[in-house]
C-alpha cells in the first residue's frame, strides 16, 4: 500500500453523471481508497461547446449522494489555460510542437495527392504538411510532432501489455485547436502532472489516448502515473453507453441501487445489507483490492 497514491475522477460537464460514468467514478475511488489514498475530481470543462451550464455542480452533487466526496477542493480546467500554455510553449521552444496552418480540406486533398488517405475514428491522420514551417500561411492549431519512433508500450493494470505507433497509426495531433481551445490530450496530462496523480482509473473507450499521453508526458519530462482501464457500460443497441446517445441522466434518490448496478459492472457483489452508501463503499473495497490482487 502506498500512502502517496494519489487519483482522480475527472469528468467533462456535458451533461450529469449517467451509468458509464458512475463505473468509472466508482472504480476511482475504491482504487484510491484500497491504496488508503487520496482521491480528487477535475472538471475537464476545456472544449467549452460541448459544457452544458450547471453540470459540473449536477455531478458533484451526484456524487456526493453516492458517498464519494473528493478529499480536496475540485478544480476546474477552464482555469487553467496558464499551465497549458506554458507546456506549449516548452514543446514549442524545444521544437517537439509546431503551429499547423491546415484546414480540413487541406488535409483531405494533401492526402489525396500522396494517395495515403489514412482514417483514425473518422478522423484524417495528419500527413505532416506543416512539419517544415508555414510557408507563409498563419497558425491555426498547434501538433505534437512524432516523427522519432513513437510505438509506446505501456501495462494497463487490469487490460495487460498495450502498444500503439503513434506516429502510423495517430500522426502528429493537436495540442490547441484551431478555434483556440486546448485539447484533452495536452490538458489532461499536464492536470495529471500538477496534481501529484499517481493512479489514472477511467473508462475503457479512453485507453486509446494513453499511448498519446505517455508520449507527451515524456516530451514534458514528467512522471508516467500506472493506468486502469474499467469495462464499459452498454446500451440496449450494444453500443458505449454515453452522453452522446442519450444515455439517461443518473437518478440518485436511490444510490444504493446505483452503486450495485456500477459495482456488478465491476464483477464487485458487496453485501445487500449495507443501509447507506458510505457502508456499501466501505465493503465494497476491500472486494476491489481482491479482485486486483498482484495488480496493485
Ligand atoms: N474528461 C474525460 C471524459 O469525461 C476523461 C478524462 C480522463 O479520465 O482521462 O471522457
Amino acid at each position: 500500500m502506498e500512502a502517496d497514491y494519489r487519483g482522480r475522477f475527472a469528468p467533462s460537464p456535458t451533461g450529469p453523471l449517467h451509468a458509464g460514468s458512475l463505473v468509472a467514478a466508482l472504480a476511482s475511488w475504491l482504487d484510491a481508497r484500497a491504496h488508503q489514498g487520496q482521491w480528487l475530481v477535475r472538471i475537464e470543462d476545456v472544449d467549452t461547446p460541448r459544457c452544458v451550464p450547471g453540470a459540473d455542480h449536477t455531478i458533484l452533487e451526484q456524487l456526493a449522494q453516492c458517498g464519494m466526496v473528493p478529499d480536496e477542493p475540485p478544480v476546474w480546467q477552464s482555469q487553467r489555460g496558464a499551465l497549458y500554455q506554458q507546456a506549449l510553449d516548452s514543446l514549442t521552444t524545444r521544437g517537439l510542437a509546431y503551429p499547423c496552418a491546415c484546414t480540413r480540406q487541406d488535409i483531405a486533398r494533401a492526402l489525396a495527392a500522396s494517395g495515403h488517405a489514412r482514417e483514425r475514428h473518422g478522423e484524417l491522420v495528419y500527413p505532416g504538411t506543416c512539419r517544415s514551417g508555414l510557408h507563409g500561411r498563419s497558425a491555426r492549431a498547434w501538433r505534437l510532432g512524432t516523427r522519432t519512433d513513437s510505438r509506446i508500450t505501456w501495462q494497463d493494470r487490469l487490460l495487460g501489455p498495450q502498444s500503439q505507433d503513434v506516429a502510423q497509426e495517430v500522426g502528429d495531433f493537436v495540442l490547441k485547436r484551431a478555434d483556440g481551445l486546448w485539447a484533452y490530450q495536452l490538458a489532461v496530462v499536464v492536470d495529471d502532472a500538477a496534481q501529484g496523480i499517481t493512479d489514472i482509473v477511467r473508462g475503457e473507450d479512453l485507453a486509446d489516448n494513453t499511448a498519446r499521453q505517455i508520449l507527451l508526458q515524456r516530451a514534458l519530462g514528467l512522471p508516467l502515473p500506472r493506468y486502469l482501464h474499467t469495462p464499459l457500460v452498454l446500451g440496449a443497441n450494444g453500443e458505449k453507453l454515453s452522453k452522446q446517445n442519450g444515455a439517461q441522466a443518473l437518478d440518485t434518490s436511490e444510490p444504493l441501487v446505483l452503486l450495485r448496478q456500477a459495482g456488478a459492472v465491476l464483477g464487485l457483489h458487496p453485501d445487500t445489507a449495507a443501509a447507506t452508501p458510505q457502508d456499501w463503499l466501505r465493503q465494497a473495497v476491500p472486494r476491489w483490492a481482491a479482485r486486483l490482487k498482484n495488480r496493485f
